[in-house]
């Protein structure tokens, strides 16, 4: 039996045209556009996913943290963080209480924390995982570091002393339209494949349950109605590489009956509870 759980730490507003990117705008211009940008999206939900399959608990994602609301924990000197983001997570929202609450012991039973890239509200839940096997895709972690990293929205400066994740290259079979995997469970069942363009690196899961299959998607796309029109992110790096994302994500779906639970997608979990597939 392998099933999935939507586990939601806290919520975060974006601007709209981070959510969605003006598809006439180059790159350089949706990031300004995002900067410029007065409005917010409505509170979106920062989903983890919690995989129970024979061979453990896997997570995906940990989620943002409560500290985002203490002075400093952003750099002051970045734009996005100072302007786009407006994130609502109490202590008890943290991965961690959240984990518990179901009466999993963060740090002891889970087989493995996949994430699917290291963006600071996919990531600052690390600390909860100190003895459990954290798994990125090689180029990500890569992206991810130093002032590179930070300038990239990722937070290396809060990543606990300790963390030193297991860092794949895709070596495993083709799966549709992705070239290569990496199988996170020896069943194979469980598997990352490379989703590129929100971030360098980013990865997705597959989850094959008995009976659908389910797309852990991160941010790949923020919606599942994003994906249908083929509408590009405001941070993608490359909207052509995000726009190959989303195709090939299209055509995953059209294979085998899918489930897309993107992080940031307000229908995601009624989605999952009624393992409506996705259309595309
Ligand atoms: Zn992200």
């Amino acid at each position: 039996m392998i099933s999935v759980r939507a586990v939601k730490t806290g919520s975060i507003r974006i601007r709209p045209s981070h959510r969605a990117g003006r598809m006439d705008h180059p790159v350089w211009r949706r990031r300004l556009d995002m900067l410029r940008d007065r409005a917010w999206t409505e509170p979106l939900p920062i989903y983890t996913y919690l995989v129970e399959h024979p061979e453990g608990l896997f997570l995906f994602d940990s989620g943002e943290t409560a500290r985002t609301a203490t002075k400093g924990f952003f750099p002051w000197w970045h734009p996005f963080f100072k302007l786009g983001v407006d994130i609502h997570v109490a202590p008890d929202d943290e991965i961690g209480p959240r984990l518990r609450t179901l009466g999993i012991d963060p740090d002891a039973d889970l087989r493995a924390v996949v994430l699917s890239h290291l963006h600071h509200d996919h990531a600052d839940g690390l600390h909860n995982f100190e003895n459990t096997r954290i798994v990125v895709g090689d180029e990500n972690w890569r992206a991810s570091r130093g002032l590179r990293g930070t300038i990239s929205g990722a937070l290396p400066k809060h990543w606990p002393s300790w963390f030193d994740p297991e860092r794949i290259a895709f070596a495993g079979p083709q799966a549709g339209p992705f070239a290569r995997t990496h199988p996170i469970t020896a069943d194979g069942r469980i598997f990352a494949v490379e989703t590129p363009g929100h971030m360098l690196g980013h990865l997705s899961v597959v989850v094959r349950a008995d009976d659908t299959t389910y797309f852990l998607a991160g941010d790949a796309t923020y919606d599942e109605k994003l994906l249908c029109d083929r509408v590009v992110d405001g941070a993608s790096y490359d909207v052509a590489t995000s726009l190959a994302t989303l195709d090939a994500i299209a055509e995953f779906s059209r294979a085998e009956p899918t489930v897309l639970l993107p992080a940031h997608d307000p229908l995601a979990e009624e989605r999952l509870a009624e393992k409506r597939p996705l259309h595309a």
